[in-house]
């Protein structure tokens, strides 16, 4: 097991596929992208499997979130999902994607074993979602959200993180429109992941403002408490049922008490915690011929260090070096 100093068990695995990304979201890099990872330094398909393996059959792992960066930019991830798929136990599987590219990938994705995917869209206004992507590719995600949801990959979930002056108006709209489509909306308190370190608490919206936003045209019921379990999202009934909407408030309502995640990045660092300062390399065991047995050991090892909190309300709190894109979010 995945076990840190305050009880809590890791059971699901985040694994960033690369931290390159065909978008640019305002919230997450800047216009001019980063200084991505060198190839020789991300993980192979095969390291990646290797790892999957061992953190299912020795770790206790039962769901494995691929995500990036842009995961559908990997070249081998359909092979990933289906050496994945074949392992015992097998691990339940989801993608969370900006969905371009989905509508060639889905059916793919799904016949190699994925069951779910989340995919982020934040406007469904065309010029909004050119300000705050950098890039005009509204269409892209409405047709891969469409083939998702034929393929099967559902419930198909969506991921909105809404901004100040930009998208803030947009709860109710979404909401509508997640409804009529039969998607599940969450909406993400945005986080200081960005590359840019833009972010301010006065600055952001807050699960509150989201709230008050959708409950002008909406009635919300709390779904009992005892269903959020170690999930993030606090769910609420949307005018009596049977849709939901979902809000992720890391940062003013944080659930770090129930955190169950441990993520490997692109290139082969376990973190125990999104906001951690510290890593720990797997991928210099992995090359350096260690046996499962060691490999398990120093992941082990990374999760019982894990913090109490993300730390985010202490003055002192300092943003983690990499950014979300780079830590997969
Ligand atoms: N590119 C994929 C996508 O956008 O879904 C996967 C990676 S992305 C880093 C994962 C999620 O993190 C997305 O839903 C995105 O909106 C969210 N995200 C990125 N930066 C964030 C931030 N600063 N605060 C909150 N959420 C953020
Ligand atoms: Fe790319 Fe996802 Fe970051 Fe947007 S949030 S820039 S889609 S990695």
């Amino acid at each position: 097991m995945l076990i840190d100093t305050y009880g809590r068990v890791a059971t699901d695995l985040r694994v960033s596929l690369t931290d390159r990304c065909n978008l640019r979201c305002t919230y997450c890099m800047p216009e001019e992208g980063l200084q991505w990872l060198a190839k020789p330094d991300l993980l192979t398909d095969d390291e990646i499997v290797r790892l999957i393996d061992i953190a299912v059959t020795s770790l206790g792992i039962e769901e494995v979130r691929f995500t990036g960066g842009e995961p559908l930019l990997r070249p081998g991830l359909v092979g990933i999902v289906e050496r994945v798929a074949a392992l015992e136990p097998r691990p339940q599987m989801s993608l969370t994607t900006n969905g371009i590219g989905l509508k060639r990938t889905a059916a793919a994705l799904k016949k190699a074993g994925l069951d779910r995917v989340n995919v982020s869209l934040d406007t469904l206004r065309p010029d909004v979602f050119k300000t705050l992507t950098r890039r005009d590719r509204l269409k892209d995600v409405l047709a891969g959200l469409e083939a998702a949801h034929d393929a099967g990959l559902t419930p198909v979930k969506i991921n909105s993180v809404l901004m100040p002056g930009l998208n803030a108006d947009e709860a109710p709209d979404l909401l509508a429109w997640a409804v009529e489509q039969d998607y599940e909306l969450r909406f993400i308190e945005q986080m200081p992941l960005d590359a840019q370190h833009g972010w301010t608490r006065e600055g952001m919206v807050t699960a509150g403002d989201i709230l008050a936003s959708l409950r002008t045209r909406f009635e919300l019921t709390p779904e009992g408490s005892d269903e959020r379990g170690s999930a993030p999202a606090e769910r609420w009934i949307v005018d009596g049922g049977p849709h939901r909407v979902g809000v992720i408030a890391s940062v003013t309502r944080p659930f770090c008490g129930a955190c169950d995640r441990t993520r490997l990045t692109a290139d082969g660092q376990i973190r125990n915690c999104l906001f951690a300062r510290e890593e720990t390399s797997l991928r210099a065991a992995l090359r350096s011929d260690a046996p499962d047995e060691e490999i398990a050991r120093i992941w082990r090892l990374a999760m019982w260090g894990k913090k109490a909190g993300s730390g985010l309300d202490d003055p002192s709190f300092l943003q983690p070096d990499r950014p979300m894109s780079a830590i997969g979010g």
